[in-house]
């Protein structure tokens, strides 16, 4: 499939909307990454990305809703893990005559007043790409947990100052109470 047929679903004919919201759905998969040049390289991706196209008299309001998953390593335990992405964005799109000499200003796109089609490929990519987090990592709440890998977080060196603190600590504390438990069963069957 050539890009341009590839990323046809991403050019909106805004032209023909009515006033008011249109809500555009796109499923993003790693194909999709290999269009734009200079992209890293996304794999297991499985993104949705609902764009809601607000069309009002004098401008065009685009909100970009993005949630799901790529595969990533984990910063801390390197674990392969499903990295989850969930993040908003805003675009306003104006026209002015000259649209060419205008200064792009930040989150905003300006387009010639003839204009009648908006290719939005480039910004549902952009976006993607912004909602993955620049540290990667099991959930916060996993750490140590489930969602790390214990075995090579304790290769690293993760646990080494451990030994002498929390973790080691928190077993001989239940190995000591386990044996406080045997004593007392014992006391109590030699009173029986
Ligand atoms: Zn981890």
């Amino acid at each position: 499939m050539s890009r341009a047929v590839a990323l046809r679903e991403f050019v909106i004919p805004f032209i023909g909307l009515k006033l008011g919201e249109t809500s555009f759905k796109f499923h993003i998969e790693d194909k999709f990454f290999t269009y734009f040049e200079g992209s890293e390289l996304i794999t297991g991706s499985n993104v949705e990305v609902e764009m809601v196209l607000d069309k009002r008299t004098t401008m065009i309001v685009l909100t970009f809703y993005v949630q799901g998953t790529i595969k990533a390593t984990c910063d801390r335990c390197l674990n392969e893990m499903d990295q989850e992405l969930l993040d908003e964005f805003t675009v306003f799109v104006k026209f002015s005559q000259d649209a060419d000499g205008m200064d792009e200003e930040e989150d905003v796109i300006f387009l010639p007043t003839n204009e009648t089609h908006l290719d939005v490929g480039h910004l549902v990519y952009e976006f993607v790409n912004l909602s993955i987090p620049l540290q990667k990592g099991c959930k916060p709440e996993e750490i140590g947990g489930p969602g790390c890998n214990k075995v090579v977080l304790e290769k690293l060196g993760y646990f080494a100052e451990g030994k002498e603190g929390d973790g080691e600590n928190e077993n001989d504390d239940d190995n000591n109470n386990d044996e406080d438990i045997d004593q007392r069963w014992s006391a109590l069957k030699k009173l029986k």
